[in-house]
This record gives structure tokens, C-alpha cells and sequence, in this order.
């Protein structure tokens, strides 16, 4: 059988040296080629014994996703659409600004949370991502950015903002995470990566035991009824245990504060009174809030608030004391915004399924 090396995490490719009787030193060698090198032939690995390079080239190979599509918007946003099989395509984004470079990457071709204004969300959920595929979209972007020189690096920031709920798949992107944080990989410092969830309780507390990194929330609401509505995952984690779960990772956190990311909703979330409503419920928490400018798709009934609607939501927070960023709608002349990921999803859950899922989490929270 054919392994993946970029499917294994250091304790995968320990294994997998020690399969082949091996010294534990090995795997070092060749995690630092893999990712820190970014090769993608065996013959290139000029301190491995070529014996061994032979064997590598029988029993394993360096295969990330396809590229389908590379597109350059004119703000110098990248985008990528590759195939992760079965008709199924993702998207990763490289956001170039001054004095930093972020990937924004995928973590599951579709999702199933079904948040009201996301792209992604319409459009069902097929199946999580291997760790080669969510580890591959780094290892991509270094390749198609030119990496090479360790000066030179065009990646310094990492954001699991992407396709899919990163905490619905957790086992695979902690071990990306770990290979993101690995010196012998990619060495990016925990302040420079950043998870955002849609608020998956259990699974932040887990992240704080297992592998702390940045954290950002999707807030999107001051209160149960409307987040319900926007956030169907908080029937079931509701905004309370949701605060309480930000305030617990901060224990551990390489950061002092939770980021809360807030869509910005005509006429839905965007009034005074609820920017004055949120100010009082975040009160106990560290945080800063990024506001989001609504992105639209096609056959959404969302509209983007006016940038008036903006600036006093915004105004609010701060007299309150809260730090507060508006995000800059980077790369939207290819739809490389965020929300507006769409990729290709063949979905798996049935429409009548995901509305018994729905009403039943609607039962449990009851
Ligand atoms: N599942 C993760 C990652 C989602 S994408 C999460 O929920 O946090 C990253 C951010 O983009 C989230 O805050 C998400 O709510 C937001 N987003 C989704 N659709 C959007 C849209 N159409 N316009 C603006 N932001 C959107």
C-alpha cells in the first residue's frame, strides 16, 4: 500500500519510519523536507541515504490536492480550487498585506452547521478533510507562492476561516495545527494561527487542552433567539456555555483575548440597541470584535448593512470599551471573500435529514 506523507503528523511518520527500521531521527529528516523544504520528489532529499530514498519511492508518495483553478484578483488576493476527489472541490485563500501574508484554509468540503448567511453552509456537507488535504493547502500555496529561500516567506499567518467547522473535524486539523506549529514544518508561532468556530462547546475546551492556538468565535448575535436563527449550532450550545467555553480557553490561550467575529446583516443584527445589547453581554470576557461586512452569494436573501450602519455599530463597541476592527472585503472581485467560499460540494445529507437533525438539536435544547 501507497502512504501519503503529507497525511502524517510527527507521530505518523515516526511510526511510519519505524515500519521501515528506521531511526527515530529519520522522521525529523524527513518532516523538514516534506514541509519545511516543500519538496515533492524523493531524489531532491540529498542527506537521506539513497537506499532509502528508493524504498520511500516504492512505498510512499508527497500527493496534495489537485489545482483546478488559481485565480489572481486585482488587491493581489489569491485563490485556489482544488479537487479533493468524488466531484468534490475546496478553496484556500492568500491574503497579501503589508508586512504579513495569510492563508485562510479549509477544513471540510461543505458544512453541515447550515448558518443562514454562509455560502458554504447552503450548500450541505459532504465529508471532512484528511490531514494531507487540509495540511496540502499549505503546502500548495508555499509551492505556488515561491517559497524557497527561509528569508522569503511569503505565509506568515494561518486562518482556519475557510470552507467547514475546523472543530467538526477535530482529530485531523489538530494534527495539521501541530505541523503548522512545528519547527521542523512550518514553524508558525501559535499567536499567528488562528481557529474560528462557530461555537462547538466541548470541542473548544478540547482545543484548549490539546493544542492551543488563536481563537476566533462567530458570534453574529446579542442574544439566543436571533443567533438561533443565524447560528442553528447554538440551540444546542447556547451563548452562555458558548462565553463560558471563551473565557476557559483563555486559561491557555497564546493570546490574551477571544476574537468575535460579528457578520454585519442589514436590518437584522446591525441596530445600536443590539451593538449595546452585545457590549453588555460580553462584559466577563477578554475580546476584540472583528465586524464583518456581509458578503453576498447568489440566492441569498442577506443584504450587506450600509457603511453608516458600520461605523456607529462599530462606534458603539468602542465607547464600551471594546476593541473593534471592521475586516476589509479583500479579493471579492473573485469571490474570494469570506463567506463566499463555495468550492464544489457534493451533499450527502439529505434535505429531509438535515431538518430532522435541526429540529431534533431544537428537542435536546428544550
Ligand atoms: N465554521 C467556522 C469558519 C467559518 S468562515 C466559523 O463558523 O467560524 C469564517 C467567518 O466568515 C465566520 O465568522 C463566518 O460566520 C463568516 N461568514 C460566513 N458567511 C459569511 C458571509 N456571507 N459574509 C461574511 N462573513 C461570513
Amino acid at each position: 500500500m501507497t502512504v501519503n506523507l503529507l497525511g502524517l503528523g510527527q507521530e505518523g511518520l515516526d511510526a511510519f519510519c519505524a515500519g521501515l527500521g528506521e531511526k527515530p531521527f529519520r522522521a525529523r529528516q524527513l518532516m523538514r523536507w516534506l514541509h519545511h523544504a516543500g519538496v515533492d520528489d524523493f531524489a531532491a532529499m540529498t542527506d537521506v541515504a539513497k537506499s532509502l530514498r528508493e524504498r520511500l519511492a516504492e512505498c510512499a508518495v508527497i500527493a496534495p490536492p489537485r489545482v483546478l483553478r488559481d485565480t489572481i484578483a486585482a488587491d493581489g488576493t489569491r485563490k485556489w480550487l482544488l479537487d479533493v476527489g468524488t466531484g468534490n472541490a475546496i478553496e484556500s485563500v492568500f491574503i497579501p498585506e503589508e508586512g504579513r501574508g495569510t492563508l485562510c484554509i479549509s477544513s471540510q468540503a461543505g458544512c453541515a452547521l447550515a448558518c443562514s448567511f454562509c455560502s458554504t453552509g447552503h450548500q450541505g456537507f459532504n465529508r471532512n478533510l484528511g490531514v494531507e488535504e487540509i495540511i496540502g493547502q499549505l503546502w500548495l500555496a508555499n509551492k505556488c507562492l515561491g517559497r524557497g529561500v527561509a528569508e522569503a516567506r511569503p505565509i506568515s499567518n494561518v486562518v482556519m476561516m475557510g470552507m467547514g467547522e475546523p472543530l467538526a473535524n477535530f482529530d485531523n486539523v489538530v494534527a495539521a495545527l501541530r505541523l503548522m506549529l512545528d519547527d521542523n514544518a512550518y514553524g508558525l508561532s501559535r499567536r499567528r494561527v488562528t481557529l474560528s468556530t462557530a461555537g462547538l462547546v466541548p470541542a473548544i475546551d478540547r482545543l484548549r487542552d490539546e493544542c492551543p492556538v488563536a481563537l476566533a468565535v462567530s458570534l453574529h448575535a446579542p442574544d439566543d433567539a436571533l443567533r438561533n436563527e443565524l447560528v442553528p449550532v447554538n440551540r444546542k450550545y447556547p451563548i452562555q456555555e458558548l462565553l463560558g467555553a471563551c473565557v476557559r480557553y483563555l486559561e491557555k490561550a497564546p493570546r490574551d483575548f477571544v476574537t468575535f467575529e460579528y457578520v454585519m446583516l442589514s436590518g437584522v443584527n446591525d441596530s445600536l440597541a443590539q451593538a449595546r445589547a452585545l457590549a453588555a453581554l460580553v462584559r466577563e470576557v477578554p475580546c476584540k470584535f472583528n465586524l464583518i461586512p456581509f458578503n453576498p452569494f447568489s440566492g441569498t436573501g442577506y443584504r450587506r448593512s450600509d457603511a453608516a450602519a458600520i461605523a456607529r455599530f462599530r462606534d458603539a463597541l468602542m465607547q464600551a470599551g471594546l476593541v473593534t476592527t471592521v475586516r476589509k472585503t479583500r479579493g471579492d472581485d473573485i469571490d474570494a471573500a469570506c463567506g463566499q467560499l463555495a468550492g464544489r460540494v457534493q451533499d450527502r445529507t439529505r434535505r429531509s435529514k438535515r431538518r430532522q437533525d435541526a429540529s431534533a438539536i431544537t428537542e435536546a435544547a428544550r
